[in-house]
């Protein structure tokens, strides 16, 4: 490689002052000292800088998202506490037909949406679970005797007995070993 530094030059690194032979450089290096004003040296020091600050901003975002599963898995929304007891209930065709009856779980657990929605082939996830501004489903299905269905996201801890005692009610839960 060709030396590109030279004692006496009107071109100058603007950070680190060594003068530069232009007819010397590479066709990118010349292009990059005409842009950036700094030397292959200097320019290969701020892109090292570059991808250590890509990487750090990497690792912070790594971390938030491990310490917010964290928090998550130690405090669980309603939701997943709902769900939670929903895994532990079992469903005969009647009961699975009460708890997607919408004006029933309505009136009983005061939540806003069907509980639980069936998605078929061919529709659009997003469109069936879209409702007032947001989409109002968990993306993870229950499998409940052979059927897919998606829970509603839009629960609070004020559902959660009104839920336990419904599912009571209705004989899928022993109210004994329930947890949610
Ligand atoms: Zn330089």
């Amino acid at each position: 490689m060709k030396n590109i530094y030279v004692e006496s030059s009107d071109h100058k690194c603007t950070d680190c002052g060594r003068g530069i032979d232009i007819a010397a450089m590479r066709i990118a290096q010349r292009a990059e000292f005409k842009r950036h004003g700094l030397c292959p040296e200097c320019i290969a020091k701020v892109k090292e800088q570059k991808k250590q600050h890509a990487a750090e901003r990497k690792a912070a975002a790594e971390a938030a998202r491990a310490e917010a599963a964290e928090r998550r898995a130690q405090n669980p929304s309603a939701a997943n506490r709902i769900r939670a007891l929903i895994e532990q209930a079992t469903f005969n065709d009647e009961q699975l037909n009460k708890i997607m009856d919408f004006e029933l779980t309505k009136s009983k657990t005061k939540i806003s949406y069907p509980i639980l929605k069936e998605i078929k082939d061919g529709d659009d996830w997003e469109v069936e679970t879209y409702f007032s501004g947001a989409l109002r489903y968990q993306k993870r299905p229950l499998n409940i005797n052979g059927h897919e269905l998606y829970m509603t996201n839009s629960m609070y801890t004020r559902n959660i007995p009104l839920v336990k005692k419904f599912l009571v009610e209705i004989g899928s839960l022993n109210d004994d070993t329930a947890e949610a």
